[in-house]
């Protein structure tokens, strides 16, 4: 089964869309295992936006990223990874659709709100970034046939 990072950025806690950024992933029918509230350092976020270095943009992310508490989640089910992206929309709320949470929540790129990772080798390794296996929960849902067709 699929995992995938999400975190509820310090914009988001901050702006009071804990709640509303959980609800749209739960409605979707994917699934909970892990969550936790935190302030990431500066040496988390260096490894979990590694790609970004040297990028105009990184130093601005770093801060903003460490500068309060955020909530990071794990969702499992397949192609999750896919279906988190859609959820959220593009990367830049001015052109993320309407129906997704950068479209219907944010304006700017600097303040998007959620981050989800971008494919299943990335989510791998966020994964391990943030949560220790012992964090992950393995549960059954007694509606899985009535989201998934078995
Ligand atoms: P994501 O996977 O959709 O979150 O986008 P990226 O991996 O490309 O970028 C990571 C994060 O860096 C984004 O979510 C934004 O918060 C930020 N970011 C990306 N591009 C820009 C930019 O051009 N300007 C600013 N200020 N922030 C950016
Ligand atoms: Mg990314």
């Amino acid at each position: 089964m699929e995992r995938t990072l999400v975190l509820v950025k310090p914009d988001g806690v901050q702006r009071g869309m804990v709640g509303e950024i959980i609800s749209r992933l739960e409605r979707r029918g994917i699934k909970l295992v892990a969550l936790k509230m935190m302030l990431v350092d500066q040496a988390l976020a260096h490894r979990h936006y590694g790609e970004h270095e040297g990028k105009p943009f990184f130093q601005g992310l770093v801060d903003f990223i460490t500068s309060s508490p955020l909530v990071a989640m794990i969702w499992e089910a397949d192609d999750v990874v896919e279906i988190v992206r859609g959820t959220m929309g593009q990367t830049n709320p001015k052109n993320a659709a309407p129906g997704t949470i950068r479209g219907d929540l944010g304006v700017n790129i600097g303040r998007n709100l959620v981050h989800g990772s971008d494919s299943p080798e990335s989510a791998q390794r966020e994964v391990a970034l943030f949560f220790k296996e012992g964090e992950i929960l393995d549960y059954n849902r007694n509606n899985d046939p009535w989201i998934t067709e078995p």
